[in-house]
């Protein structure tokens, strides 16, 4: 499975909003329907299966957070 607590932590990123991005991650990868706060689409789950960058990302970009599960 997955290990939330390998995430890689962005440069500029505050404490606050990392935990945020760790609570929104975790309700994505229990499959809940997350919509962007900025644009409104629903989020998606990257895994490294998928042989991309895996993360979190809407799809126009504003929310792209990127995740390192090796
Ligand atoms: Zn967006």
């Amino acid at each position: 499975m997955l290990d939330i607590k390998q995430f890689e932590q962005l440069k500029n990123t505050s404490a606050k909003s990392f935990n945020d991005q760790k609570a929104l991650i975790k309700k994505v990868m229990a499959g809940r329907q997350i919509k962007c706060e900025t644009c409104g689409t629903t989020l998606r789950l990257i895994v490294p299966e998928d042989k991309s960058t895996p993360g979190v990302f809407c799809a126009k970009g504003c929310t792209n957070i990127h995740l390192d599960f090796s």
